[in-house]
Order: structure tokens, then sequence, then C-alpha cells
């Protein structure tokens, strides 16, 4: 534990990440993380469209036999509307269907960002909605595990259909994930842990859940690291690291082309999402996320360090909207303010206290390391 204060130099992470370190310069490990490790495969210029040409190339030709090319994921906010229309515009070719969870916590504005964006591009959408009582089940559950990262339900439900969908109905080969340095390339893991644990998932809800979950698909270790990638050879591909991506010239063109509606915040498409990481995180964990987000802005060249200590002068929440905000969370629970109140109130957890799949993961990751050593000789 850190007794001192200290932040970056160059961006904006601190001593809240209880694993940072600084050199002699003060700048951080995640900064020099950046500078010598993702700049290695991050091309925002035009080697990235050539890579990404030859990309979408092998992905026409893979898909030759089946129905579509890729699947993407559609939730509604800006990194992955703007890859669905950058994929559309830049490869008409591509023959993309989108996969949308309803996990129960769309605004409406989602709803409507979605709806728009598949129309004027002429998208397959698939939507699969999670069965709600479980779902609810689940994140009660995971509220009361206490565990800093509360949008595991949601992310794994999303990967587990991805998978189902994607992979095993429709012999899809290629996720084109939003996912993206430019504004990504900064994320404490100590702020929250892996939602694809399926171990720590299941443990988690078999000990605080009070319903058995008949419906909500979970992928397990083995499926994940080894079926799904080497045996249906399902690769993940981030275009947006191929590509000069930058938030608010994206947030301008999906807003022009596309009637996209802007939710004020990075990920509060999903009210439950905007809950989690604008109150819970900041005021139980004291994480802020907008912290790793506008340090990765800043990497990027997108904002300067002090635009970005300008925004977090301000709260991460709406200190008169906070209270009618979880009234709504509770009852959608069908729990009371009350009671969520006193859930904030726990002692903090950590994914260490409860089983998990991260020796396991920690192992296959370092054999994998080995193989490719190997193969480097
Ligand atoms: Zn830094």
């Amino acid at each position: 534990m850190k007794t001192h204060y200290q932040i970056c130099s160059h961006c904006v992470m601190d001593t809240t990440d209880p694993d940072i370190t600084f050199d002699e310069q003060g700048v951080c490990n995640h900064c020099r993380h950046v500078e010598n490790v993702i700049r290695k495969s991050w091309f925002p210029n035009p080697e990235g469209k050539r890579r990404l040409d030859q990309i979408v190339a092998r992905i026409i030709e893979d898909g030759k036999s089946g129905e579509y090319d890729c699947v993407i994921g559609l939730s509604g906010g800006v990194d992955s509307s703007y890859l669905a229309y950058m994929l559309r515009t830049e490869y008409p070719q591509l023959r993309i269907l989108a996969i949308h969870i309803d996990g129960g916590w769309n605004s409406e504005l989602a709803v409507h960002n979605i709806e728009h964006i598949v129309k004027r591009l002429s998208i397959d959408l698939h939507t699969e909605v999670i069965n709600w009582e479980e779902m609810k089940d689940l994140q009660l559950a995971y509220l009361k595990s206490q565990l800093a990262n509360q949008d595991v339900p949601q992310d794994h439900a999303f990967f587990a259909t991805l998978y189902k969908v994607a992979v095993d109905h429709f012999g899809i080969r290629y996720f084109l994930s939003g996912g993206n340095y430019a504004t990504e390339s900064i994320l404490p893991a100590a702020w929250g842990y892996n939602a694809m644990d399926a171990k720590q998932l299941l443990a988690i809800h078999k000990r605080f859940g009070t319903i058995r979950l008949k419906t909500y698909e979970t992928v397990g270790f083995f499926k994940r690291k080894i079926y799904y990638p080497y045996i249906k050879k399902f690769k993940m591909i981030r275009p947006l690291n191929f590509w000069p991506y930058d938030k608010e010239e994206a947030k301008r063109i999906i807003v022009e082309k596309l009637d996209w509606r802007d939710y004020g915040d990075k990920h509060h498409e999903s009210i439950f999402t905007k809950f989690f990481q604008s109150y819970w995180l900041p005021e139980k964990f004291g994480y802020d996320k907008r912290r790793a987000h506008l340090s990765s802005m800043i990497v990027a060249g997108q904002m300067t360090r002090q635009e970005a200590l300008n925004v977090l002068e301000k709260p991460p929440y709406n200190a008169g909207e906070i209270e009618s905000e979880k009234e709504f969370i509770a009852k959608k629970l069908s729990i009371s303010v009350e009671e969520l109140n006193a859930i904030m109130l726990q002692p903090n957890k950590t994914f260490r206290d409860y089983p998990s799949d991260y020796a396991l993961e920690q192992r296959f990751s370092r054999l994998k390391q080995y193989i490719s050593k190997w193969r480097q000789r």
C-alpha cells in the first residue's frame, strides 16, 4: 500500500492505482507500457490502412462459405457505432452481423441509437435478451460480493452470446471489436478483474444468488482459451487500432451520418454501467475510471494533460441526480435504497477472495509465451 500521493507527470494516473510505479522522471508504468509495448501494434496512420485492407481481404476470403464474414457488437456507444460506420463505408463488401445484448439496462437513447445505426447502414442485427429474473439475481449477487467490477454479469453475457450465436450458430470466424488503444490503452488491472472468468461468476452466484441460472450462458476456461480460438479458429480483431481513430471526430461523424445522440460520458449507454463507473467505483473504491480514459486520450495525443485535469476537477457523478439514479437501480433490482446503501457500506473485496481461474490463466499464458519463443528459435 502506498502511503504518499503521486500523479504521473505525463498522464493523470495516480496512486489510486495501487500497483502504479513511477520512474525518475515521474512518468508512470502505464505511459511507459504504451510507449514500449502498445505502440508496436498500434497503427493510427497510412500503414494501418494497408494492414487493415489485408486483414479485411483475409476475412472475406475465410468467410466465403458462410452467411456472414464477421460479427460486431453494438452497444450504442461511440466506439462500436463508429466501427460499424467505418466498416460499412470503407469495406462495403464485408458481410457484417451485429450482436446486441439487452441485459435490461439499456437507456432509451441506446435503443434509439442502435435502431438507427442498423437501419442506416443496412446491417443485420441479432438481439439477445437476457432473462431478467436471472440477470437481476446475478447482479444482486455481484453487489453483495463487494467486488470492484460490477459489469461482469453484462460483459460475460455479451461474450457468451457472441460465441453461441456467431461461432456455434453461424460459423463466423472473426469478431471485429470496437475496443481501441486511442481511448483505452490505459486501464489498471487492479481496478477490475476479468469478466470472462466463469468459475468466479458461478462461485459468486452460488454464494449470494437465490435462484437457479437456467438460461444465462457462461463460457468456461477450456471453451474460451482452447475450443474457440484453436479448434473453431475464432479471432478477435480491433480495426480501430489500424485507424487514426479520434473520439471527438468519430462522434461528430456518427451524429451527422447516423443520427446518433450523445449520452454525455463513456459507456453511459447502460444505466447500470453509469451507476457503477461514476458512483460505485469512485465512492467505494476510490477508482475514477475517467482517470484511465483521460490518460489514454493524453497518450493518444487527443487531449492535453491540463484539459484532463480540468475534467477531473468535477466530481464523477452529478450530486443532484445520484439519489434518483440510486432509486431507479434499487427499484429495478427489487431492493430498497436503504439496502443498496447498506451494501455500499460493506467492506470491499478483491477477486482473490473468491474461487477463480486466475492461476490457471497465468499458467496458460506462460505456456503460450514459452511455445511462441520456442517457435521463433
Ligand atoms: Zn502516466
